[in-house]
């Protein structure tokens, strides 16, 4: 398998300013995965309850997204419930119910094993730090939130250390680095002997730094933002995929790459849950791509 992805499958409920679902298919694994597929083979690590709904897996099957690495037990699946107000960057987290995450041990199928690219999503540093030790990529990257920088901050620690690369909100950049500045988290991050750090922020895009490198993607302009449940997973799932499809992992494969990320994340946003993915066409990445181009494009001479 090229790339792996360990995370959430999840039943979320969420409300924005422009509607509300309840308990529709979401999960950082699902983001991620969906969006990765538009690039590259992807597999998936995760554990789903007895109540998670059969035509879900079905339709992920149907995207040829592998689910050999996803266990059925018995209990409730997790179930994230969070709303967002104007400022459409911040998500406000109502309820997190781990369940059967809870005694989540990943078994991880014999193909996955030593895969190229392997994305550690948003879930206990415990368990990523574990999944990367079994799996043992060439290249992994991994993800997490406020909830793991209060609660396990040593173990995250441990895994940033350990992992090639980091995708991270400005929040959280912020958080774990205790420094209002991005420059300087991303600084301090580098230091861990991380070689890749991208940081994402929001309707503001996303800015990428290594030993050598500063990059800054803008997000892609839009007029209408109905939910930006999925972006950060959708974003690392577009830029991770097309590295994986080109086998690349060099700061200028990175920099195109996240402008995939980009595309992929601005069409998520669009509608509710993953109800975007629904219709998005390759021909679709490849007109705002293009346009992306003529965004980022100046005159050089000075
Ligand atoms: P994002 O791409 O950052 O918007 O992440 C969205 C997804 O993260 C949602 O579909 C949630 O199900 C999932 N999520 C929320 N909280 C957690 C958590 N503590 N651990 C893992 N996944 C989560």
């Amino acid at each position: 398998m090229k790339l792996v992805v360990l995370g959430t499958l999840a039943f979320d409920s969420i409300q924005t300013p422009f509607g509300r679902v309840e308990n529709v298919l979401g999960g950082s694994a699902t983001y991620f995965s969906l969006a990765a597929r538009n690039f590259s083979e992807v597999g998936v690590i995760s554990v789903v309850g007895s109540d998670f709904h059969e035509e879900h897996l079905k339709f992920l099957e149907k995207r040829s997204i592998d689910l050999k690495g996803v266990e059925k037990t018995k209990g409730k699946t997790f179930r994230w419930q969070g709303y967002y107000e104007y400022d459409m960057d911040q998500a406000h987290t109502l309820k997190t119910e781990l369940n059967v995450l809870e005694s989540f041990k990943p078994k991880i199928p014999r193909e996955y094993r030593k895969c190229d690219y392997l994305f550690l999503a948003n879930t206990d540093p415990g368990i990523q730090m574990e999944t990367l030790d079994k799996i043992k990529p060439k290249y992994s990257f991994c993800d997490t939130m406020n909830f793991w920088i209060e609660h396990k901050r040593e173990e995250l620690t441990e895994l940033l250390k350990n992992v090639d690369g980091v995708f991270i909100n400005e929040g959280e950049a912020r958080e774990y680095c205790k420094t209002p500045n991005l420059i300087a988290a991303g600084r301090k991050l580098l230091k861990l002997g991380l070689k890749k750090v991208v940081i994402k922020k929001g309707e503001s895009g996303a800015i990428f730094m290594s030993d050598k490198e500063f990059f800054a993607a803008p997000a892609y302009p839009l007029e209408v933002v109905k939910d930006p449940t999925g972006a950060g997973d959708s974003f690392a799932g577009g830029t991770i995929g097309h590295l994986a499809k080109h086998g690349k992992f060099t700061d200028e494969w990175i920099k195109k790459s996240m402008v995939c990320g980009s595309v992929i994340s601005s069409y998520v946003v669009e509608d509710f849950g993953i109800e975007s993915y629904r219709k998005l066409k390759h021909e679709d990445i490849e007109k705002r791509y293009n346009t992306f181009k003529k965004i980022v494009a100046f005159d050089h001479k000075y």
